[in-house]
């Protein structure tokens, strides 16, 4: 079995990928997930399951509601300001990489997005970490992790502002406090199960206040009215990351998970301060857990390499073309023996190649 340390869609543990074949055969009474209706008791039990397996593992307060949407985190850049900005009004953005950039773009359709700061010069190798966010901003927005990047903001910034996050790469991959954000979001294939869902958790007391109108399927409004079940939604994939909630739990919940993560991303980041071929490409205090991103000392040795990590069983490595060399993505179902392999993988590349550094 090849190692996957691929972005995204992520990593799915083997006993989710196992149940979730035979729900395609037979769900119930011989009937595949993908053709009973998803009005249907059983299927209305897996969404019941699904959100309250979300409520429990984040330790969601009451007052928030969870919503299973469509459109994938990139239609949250539009839904959010156009359900929480008025007119005209101004939203204080964080700009931190791509993703941050295009929820940036979104925001002139509806009102102003005022960036209070921006670590773009430097290729957003950091986090920006002093700046004001204005008291009248309608909202603060940030990317939790930048996937692309290979940063993570851990402590939020102190505002009375509401605070709306876009999650997406590091959800449930380490404990948070819900009750410091107004709004969650994170496309589920990164963390929490295959392409097509969208998590939403919105504290309730914060919509409805923009005046605007706003059509039904892009207000979070109808998805709670509708139980997530405003129309058809993603059957097989709420149904995987039901199963892959589960496995979470069965693990012992995310302070478990996080205690992984924290020692999966010690060990590889150890590697890449010792070996002597390798460079991490951000700030210490900003490196994420998740995305681990590294060059070569001498970049004409990452064909090589590459080539050296393909044949021995690896997926997935390569770095995303704005930051090139290599990206090792790490998330919860990664399992720590893929790390010690990839850790050991570097040291027998680097015994081979002391000399051409
Ligand atoms: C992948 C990613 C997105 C885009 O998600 P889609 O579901 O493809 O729209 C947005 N934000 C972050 C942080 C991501 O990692």
């Amino acid at each position: 079995m090849r190692h996957n340390f691929g972005a995204g869609p992520c990593i799915l543990p083997q006993e989710v990928f196992k149940q979730a074949s035979s729900a395609v055969l037979d769900f119930k009474d011989g009937l595949s997930i993908l053709e009973i209706s998803h009005r249907s008791p059983e299927f209305e039990g897996v969404v019941e399951e699904t959100v309250r397996l979300i409520k429990e593992l984040l330790n969601v307060p009451s007052g928030y509601s969870v919503l299973l949407l469509q459109g994938g985190a990139s239609l949250q850049f539009s839904m959010v300001p156009m359900n929480l900005l008025p007119d005209g009004k101004t939203a204080a953005y964080l700009e931190t990489g791509v993703w941050a950039n295009k929820a940036i773009k979104e925001v002139k359709h509806f009102g102003k997005a005022n960036i209070v700061a921006s670590s773009k010069e430097s290729n957003f190798t950091f986090i920006p970490k002093d700046y004001v966010i204005p008291e009248d901003s309608a909202y603060f927005h940030y990317t939790s992790n930048n996937t692309i990047y290979g940063t993570e903001l851990f402590t939020l910034p102190v505002t009375k502002v509401p605070v709306v996050c876009d999650m997406s790469s590091d959800i449930m991959s380490r404990q948070i406090d819900v009750s410091q954000y107004d709004l969650i979001y994170a496309g589920a294939q990164k963390n929490i199960g295959p392409a097509g869902l969208t998590i939403v958790i919105v504290k309730d007391e914060i919509l409805g206040k923009t005046g605007r109108s706003i059509p039904s399927m892009l207000d979070y409004q109808s998805h709670i009215d509708g139980g997530s079940m405003y129309n058809t939604p993603p059957v097989f994939s709420i149904y995987v990351a039901m199963l892959n909630l589960r496995w979470l739990k069965s693990k012992g919940g995310i302070a478990e998970i996080e205690k992984e993560n924290i020692a999966k991303a010690r060990a590889l980041y150890t590697e890449i301060d010792r070996n002597t071929l390798f460079r991490g490409t951000c700030a210490i205090e900003d490196r994420s857990r998740m995305n681990v991103c590294f060059v070569m000392e001498n970049p004409e040795l990452e064909k090589p390499f590459a080539k050296f990590a393909d044949e021995n069983g690896f997926e997935g490595l390569k770095g995303h073309r704005s930051v090139g060399g290599f990206r090792a993505s790490m998330y919860n179902a990664l399992p720590v023996t893929s790390v010690h392999a990839l850790i050991d993988l570097m040291q027998n590349f680097e015994e081979t190649h002391k000399n051409n550094k």
